[in-house]
Formats: structure tokens, C-alpha cells, sequence
């Protein structure tokens, strides 16, 4: 069995009680941190301000690393780079680069696979393996930081899984995206995507987290998002938009829907007038994503359907934003992302 400790991951206040706990000075733990997070986690032999004896007692008691670039692609269309990665319990999980202008979006994984079991998804359509681990969610950071070369400014939890069923696991890896001496981003520059998964909702607003909340809608009523999302038969569109009004009330913060437009499904001008009246009370902005195709029954709404639907929300004073994708040509859009290469 593998004893070793993994040091990616760790918090701080871990590292120093490592330190501490091998006899060298507490201080020596702040510069192990900045070093796995801020410093790109290069070659240990090259960190000059950690002492000899505790790079070679971390060589011999610890893991790094806990995962391995299995393949890189790149979109030949917009530049997107998904990339796959490799356990260390032999799993894989993906991950995408996009820019726009200095915009700089990592797009990043929280679980292997997910048992939400939205219908439109290929996600989904996976199952769960399991969630993944504090480590694996930075590390993915660093992976995609050391192959482009360009400043990291936004993340969004909108890769594989369901960020609010790894809920500590998410927080804890935010906290070390944040920290000032590892990635330091702003606590907006973080998007949590999530289908609904209510306790979690409260959780996250009862702790008072700054990070953005997107929440995924995809429907105006329940008897559409039951049909596409199994999820809305446990917590219902009404037990959502009551537990939202807390987020609301609690700070103006702006809460993101999304909605992927599916063809004859919930694209049409009722479906964005009836949206419209849902969220008026809410301070909020609307995500539409262009549906994108995966196996299934699901068909891309027309683009002028989308516009119309986008146009209907803005005569009702609903603030929307259409994602148009990126890196279809990869297999890297939203809900795309299903570590196809392992069939
Ligand atoms: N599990 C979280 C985050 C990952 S999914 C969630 O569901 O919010 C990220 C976004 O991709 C969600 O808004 C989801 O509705 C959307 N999505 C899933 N499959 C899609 C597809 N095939 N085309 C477009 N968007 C999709
Ligand atoms: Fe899971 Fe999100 Fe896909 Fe639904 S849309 S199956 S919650 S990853």
C-alpha cells in the first residue's frame, strides 16, 4: 500500500503541521505553499528557499502530483484547449482552456462522471465514479497554468460532475484558488455551477460564500424541467426560487441561470415569457447555451430561435447573455465533456 502523503492539495495550515511534525520550522510550510500553487509546482530541486534536508525528506515521504496529462486538444476553430487527465487510480477526467480577449476561463471537472442524470448531458449519461479529491481539482489549475503559458482569470465549475454533491471538497479548493499567496483570484472571478441540489444551496449561502452561484435551470415550469432534469422531482423549480430568494435578500449578489435551449422543448416565446415572469423578482442574469449535440433525442434550437427567445427575455427586463460554444470541434462545449477516448 502507498503511504506516502500527497502534498497537492494540502492547505497551509497541513503543510505547517507537517513541518512541524518532522522537526523543521512551522515558517518552512508557507514556503512549501507558495511554492505547489503559486509557483507553477516546478522541479522541487530548483525552489531555492526550502532547505536541502526538507526536499529530501519530502522526496522520500511524498506524492506531488496527482495527475497526469493523458492528451491535449486543440480547437482549430476559437483556440479552445480541452485536456485530459489521468488519475492516479487510473480514472480520467477533462478540463477546458478558453480565451476571449484577457479573458483567460479554465472550465474544471469536480467529479468523476455525475449521477444527476440530466437527460440533455453526456456527462450524465456516465454515471458517478467518485468524487474527486481537494488535489485533483487544483491540480487541474496548475496542468492547464504550466501548457498555456497565459494568466489564469476566471474559473467556472462547469466541467464533469456536480460541484454541490463534492460540496467541502469544491470549497476547500476554492480557498486555495483565492489565497493570496497560491492563485490568488477574486472570489468573482469563481463560478459554482450547480442543477439544484438544495441543501447544498442553503449551506453555501448560510456559510456566506462570495463565490458566484450559476444555477442550472433549463426550464420555466416543472413539467419541463421534470421530463429533462430528474433532479426538479426531489427539489422542484418553487423549493429552488424560495431558497434562491435567501442568496438574494442576503447580499444583491447576482445569481447566474443557466438554460440550454433544446429544440421544440423549451425554446419557445412562451417558454421565455413564462421564464421571464418566474425570475422577475430576482436579481439575476440569464445564461442561454445553444444546445450541443451529444447522442440522445435532443436537437440544437435554430439561431434564430435563440435570438428570439434572448429578445423576448430583454423585453421583459431580464438581463441574458447567449453562450454561443466553444471548441465544438473537440468535443469541449458544455455538457460535452465525457471522456469519450475510453470506448
Ligand atoms: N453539474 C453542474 C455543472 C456542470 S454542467 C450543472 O449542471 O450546473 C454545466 C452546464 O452545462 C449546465 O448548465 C448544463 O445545463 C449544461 N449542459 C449540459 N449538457 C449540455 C449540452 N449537451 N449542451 C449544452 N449545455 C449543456
Ligand atoms: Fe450532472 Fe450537470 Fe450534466 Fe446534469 S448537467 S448530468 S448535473 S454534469
Amino acid at each position: 500500500m502507498n503511504k506516502k502523503i500527497t502534498l497537492m492539495g494540502m492547505s497551509q495550515n497541513e503543510l505547517e503541521d507537517y513541518c512541524l511534525s518532522n522537526d523543521f520550522p512551522k515558517f518552512h510550510g508557507d514556503q512549501i505553499f507558495r511554492w505547489l500553487y503559486k509557483n507553477n509546482n516546478q522541479e522541487l530541486e530548483n525552489v531555492s528557499n526550502i532547505p536541502k534536508k526538507l526536499k529530501e525528506k519530502i522526496k522520500n515521504d511524498c506524492d506531488i502530483n496527482l495527475l497526469k496529462i493523458k492528451k491535449k486538444s486543440i480547437s482549430k476553430i476559437d483556440k479552445t484547449i480541452k485536456f485530459l487527465f489521468e488519475t492516479k487510480d487510473y480514472k480520467f477526467i477533462e478540463s477546458v482552456s478558453m480565451i476571449d480577449s484577457d479573458r483567460h476561463t479554465v472550465c474544471i471537472s469536480s467529479q468523476i462522471g455525475c449521477n444527476v442524470d440530466c437527460d440533455f448531458c453526456a456527462t450524465g449519461k456516465m454515471g458517478i465514479d467518485r468524487n474527486l479529491k481537494v488535489g485533483e481539482i487544483v491540480e487541474q489549475l496548475i496542468e492547464v497554468k504550466k501548457n498555456t503559458n497565459i494568466p489564469i482569470t476566471n474559473i467556472v465549475f462547469m466541467g464533469m460532475g456536480e460541484p454541490f454533491l463534492n460540496y467541502r471538497n469544491v470549497i476547500e479548493s476554492c480557498k486555495i484558488f483565492t489565497n493570496q499567496k497560491a492563485f490568488n483570484l477574486g472570489t468573482k472571478r469563481i463560478t459554482i455551477s450547480t442543477a439544484g441540489v438544495l441543501p447544498q444551496i442553503d449551506l453555501f449561502i448560510k456559510e456566506k460564500h462570495k463565490y458566484k452561484l450559476a444555477v442550472s435551470l433549463n426550464a420555466p415550469n416543472d413539467l419541463i424541467r421534470d421530463k429533462i432534469m430528474p433532479i426538479n422531482k426531489k427539489w422542484n423549480i418553487n423549493k429552488l426560487m424560495l431558497s434562491l430568494k435567501n442568496y438574494n435578500f442576503f447580499r444583491s449578489r447576482v445569481i447566474m441561470f443557466e438554460y440550454v435551449l433544446l429544440n421544440g422543448i423549451n425554446d419557445s416565446v412562451e417558454n421565455a415569457i413564462e421564464l421571464s415572469k418566474l425570475l422577475k423578482n430576482f436579481n439575476c442574469k440569464v445564461n442561454l447555451i445553444p444546445f450541443n449535440q451529444i447522442l440522445g433525442n435532443y436537437k440544437r434550437s435554430e439561431d434564430t430561435t435563440i435570438n428570439k427567445f434572448a429578445e423576448t427575455l430583454k423585453k421583459y427586463n431580464i438581463r441574458v447573455l447567449i453562450r454561443w460554444s466553444k471548441g465544438e470541434d473537440i468535443d469541449a462545449a458544455c455538457g460535452q465533456l465525457a471522456t469519450k477516448h475510453e470506448s
